[in-house]
């Protein structure tokens, strides 16, 4: 006998809890994913059904996310149920949902995947902070997810689009929906919209405006600027945060204004993200060996040019490590569309399965650097030493080091 949906339900998400649990127990993996896939099996329509009752925001975009969606857990203050491990495809919202039983959820969502979770969840904000080209060799060309979002978000009711104004490809992607509230936040990074996503001419940008021939162009209202200060809703905030780079700023301004949309206090919330000083281990520090670290994550060339862009201009070693496994994309020819230039000045160690592919680059970049066979050998320095590297060398990073 096939059991009635809400008994389906309830035996599917007490797998998800099990099955987790054993996974973080046993195998000491995160828990976030095989409980997830399990859950959906048994009760395909887990998703909707474990966020029906419940306030939904979710964020998307090539890079930022997983720090967003922290700030608005923080932000909202309270028990929030969220995807903290990054784990951000359906089976990991469900293990999120299935742990937590919060009417607050803020899950992060891989930008594949959001028409299919915007179609299960019954979101009440969604955040779009950028796209950009993201492992080319596995995930899609972001034109076409751009189109995807713009096809899963026209005309829909009953959601606040939270979009990037700065970057044409979010702007497109939001732009027919009912009520987008625009951001204009700094976004340096246009290297991957340098054509128009509706005529294909190319896009001119200029003193932070942008526009197209065909009359597409940078939205002109917008609810949120950061400059000098940050505006919200004509509400003035401070910015006062402890985690690195100009980035992270676009991002909390982000993130403000999506909580502005789901009720929150934004004096309240301001306190709460200004206090985060670490995300799933990015950005803290770390002993190994003697050396003090600061892990820093990277994953593609937009990301990479803002965390280079944190580094201070006073010439101190930087270590970057780079590998190709499956997670990272097993091609590292994205490695050439990382402005490397701006390390000139610095001495770079290379790191990684990829050190090799890195070294190379830096060559042609005229930056110094050392490639690293013997670890032992690595000087010393007196002050934090600046790690950068992609997905799975940044778990190596964390995996072999120790908290201070
Ligand atoms: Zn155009």
């Amino acid at each position: 006998m096939v059991p009635a949906p809400s008994l389906r339900d309830a035996v599917a998400t007490q797998a998800v809890r099990v099955l987790n649990f054993v996974s973080r127990t046993t195998f000491g993996g995160s828990g976030t994913v095989i409980g997830g896939r399990v859950g959906l099996a048994l009760a395909p329509h887990l998703l909707e059904d474990l966020s029906a009752t419940r306030t939904i925001c979710l964020v998307s975009g090539t890079n930022g996310k997983t720090t967003t969606t922290a700030m608005i857990a923080a932000g909202w203050g309270g028990k929030v149920a969220t995807n903290e491990t990054g784990s951000n495809m359906p089976a990991g919202h469900v293990a999120a949902l299935a742990a937590s039983k919060s009417s607050s959820v803020v899950l992060e969502v891989d930008e594949g995947w959001l028409a299919n979770v915007l179609a299960a969840t019954n979101a009440r904000v969604v955040t779009l902070l950028n796209l950009s080209r993201d492992q080319l060799d596995r995930a899609n060309e972001v034109r076409q997810t751009a189109g995807r979002w713009r096809n899963a978000l026209a005309g829909r009711e009953g959601i606040t689009v939270v979009a990037n104004a700065n970057d044409p490809l979010v702007v497109y992607a939001a732009e027919l929906a009912t009520d987008v509230a625009w951001c204009d936040v700094p976004t340096p990074w246009n290297t991957d919209a340098a054509s128009c996503p509706r005529c294909t001419l190319p896009l001119h940008f200029h003193e932070g405006s942008w526009w197209s021939e065909c009359g597409f162009s940078k939205p002109l209202q917008s609810v949120t600027t950061l400059g000098e200060t940050l505006v919200v809703r004509d509400t003035v905030l401070t910015l006062d945060l402890r985690l690195p780079g100009e980035f992270n700023e676009s991002n909390a301004a982000m993130a403000l204004t999506a909580l502005s949309y789901l009720g929150v206090d934004l004096h309240e919330a301001l306190d709460r993200v200004n206090a985060l000083s670490s995300v799933a281990g990015r950005f803290s520090l770390r002993r190994w060996r003697g050396h003090t670290l600061r892990l820093l994550l990277a994953k593609n060339p937009a990301g990479f040019a803002a965390m280079l862009g944190t580094l201070t201009d006073d010439g101190a070693d930087v270590w970057v490590s780079i590998n190709a496994r499956i997670a990272d994309g097993r091609d590292p020819s994205w490695l050439y569309d990382v402005p490397f230039e701006m390390l000139r000045g610095h001495r770079v160690y290379c790191f990684g399965d990829r050190r090799l592919d890195l070294a190379t680059r830096l060559d042609y970049a005229a930056v110094d650097y050392v490639v690293v066979r013997d670890e032992s050998a690595l000087p010393t320095s007196t002050v934090p030493i600046n790690v950068v590297a992609n997905y799975t060398a940044f778990q190596d990073w964390r995996d072999r080091s120790g908290p201070c």
